[in-house]
């Protein structure tokens, strides 16, 4: 058995959730006798390395090509195949973001490999994978198993927490340059005001229908602001236009797993709580002692939000001055 983990990163750093996917691997490993092994595609991907050998990362594949400064599914899928080939995993694990929801399906056509995508957790057993993958938008948690020469998986974010575990480490530099494809990413647009990335931030804050106007919508900025947060939004308040569709979580939109998840005027429907019960911790505020969101919340204000919201970021602000 043995497993490579692919690091996604963004803007010159890995990504929180792959971190966490490769120390749950090395754990996995370390049980099973095994080593883990690590791929990251950059356009300077050896910049990476350090970083992965605290996580633990035994052997790490670096793919450095300009291709990759952006997110293009071609390129991306064509070097994994190639390191997946040269590497020779019996697992291949990453975690399960908008980008390896482009790719992973595309591996497994072209592998033939068993596929569990979207997991809560897994671990080996003597011929493969068991997982359990929350379905219905996640009111049902299904015991998977896979099996064969290749398994792939993808893990939802929050699911592990990322640790670190030095090791020494085997860099192996892997010679790649792009076919030439069809597609080009000519630019990646971010919608107005995304200052913190909200798949990866460690505070969220999420605005629901009780958010009515702008006066509401300006609460919502400030307390992301002194606790340089991101924002989020349940569908209500997508669909009537005054949140992004960038921002929604839930069943059809993000998944997120920070440190601390604000639900503002927020009911707490399980399409929503599909996306952000991996929270650590969860502060509800709803006028409706009776809201759903109140069963999930670690902490639970009831009271008007355009009350609460003034005096907390104001309390807030005082702390961290
Ligand atoms: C197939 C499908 C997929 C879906 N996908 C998603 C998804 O990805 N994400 C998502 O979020 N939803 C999704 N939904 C919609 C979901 O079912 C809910 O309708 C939605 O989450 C409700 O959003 P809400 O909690 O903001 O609104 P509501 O349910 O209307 O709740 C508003 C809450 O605000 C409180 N409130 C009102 N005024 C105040 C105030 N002044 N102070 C304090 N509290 C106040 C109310 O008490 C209430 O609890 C999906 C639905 C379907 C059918």
């Amino acid at each position: 058995m043995s497993i490579l983990v692919y690091i996604s990163t963004t803007g010159g750093k890995i990504k929180r959730s792959a971190l966490e996917v490769l120390s749950h691997c090395r754990e996995q490993a370390a049980a099973n006798n095994s080593e883990v092994a690590a791929v990251v595609l950059d356009a300077d991907a050896t910049s990476f390395t350090e970083t992965l050998q605290s996580y633990g990362a035994k052997k790490i594949y670096t793919v450095s090509n300009p291709v990759f400064k952006t997110h293009l599914n071609a390129p991306i899928t064509e070097a994994l195949l190639k390191v997946i080939d040269q590497a020779k995993p019996s697992v291949f694990a990453c975690a399960s973001t908008e980008g390896t929801k482009d790719i992973i399906g595309a591996l497994a056509a072209k592998t033939g490999a068993a596929t569990l995508p979207d997991v809560a957790n897994f671990e080996l057993t003597s011929d493969g994978v068991s997982a359990l993958r929350p379905v219905m938008a996640a009111k049902i948690l299904s015991q998977n198993t896979a099996s064969g020469d290749l398994v792939l998986v993808s893990v939802r974010s929050g699911s592990y927490d990322a640790s670190q575990s030095p090791v020494v480490s085997e860099t192996i530099a892997v010679d790649y340059s792009p076919s030439d494809f069809a597609q080009v990413l000519r630019e990646v647009l971010s919608s107005a005001g995304d200052k913190v990335d909200l798949s990866e931030a460690n505070v969220v804050i999420a605005a629901g229908r009780g958010i009515k106007d702008e006066a509401g919508k300006k609460l919502i900025e400030d307390l992301a602001e002194s606790l340089g947060g991101a924002i989020g939004a349940s569908r209500a308040v997508v669909e009537n236009g005054m949140f992004p569709a960038t921002a929604q979580i839930g069943q059809t939109g993000k998944v997120v797993s920070p440190e601390l998840y604000f639900a503002i005027g927020i009911s707490g429907a399980v399409q929503h709580t599909a996306g952000m019960s991996n929270s650590k911790v969860i502060v509800a505020i709803n006028k409706d002692a009776d809201a759903p969101i109140f069963q999930m919340a670690s902490y639970g204000l009831v009271g008007d939000l355009y009350k609460i919201l003034p005096i907390l970021t104001e309390e807030i602000k005082k702390i961290r001055n």
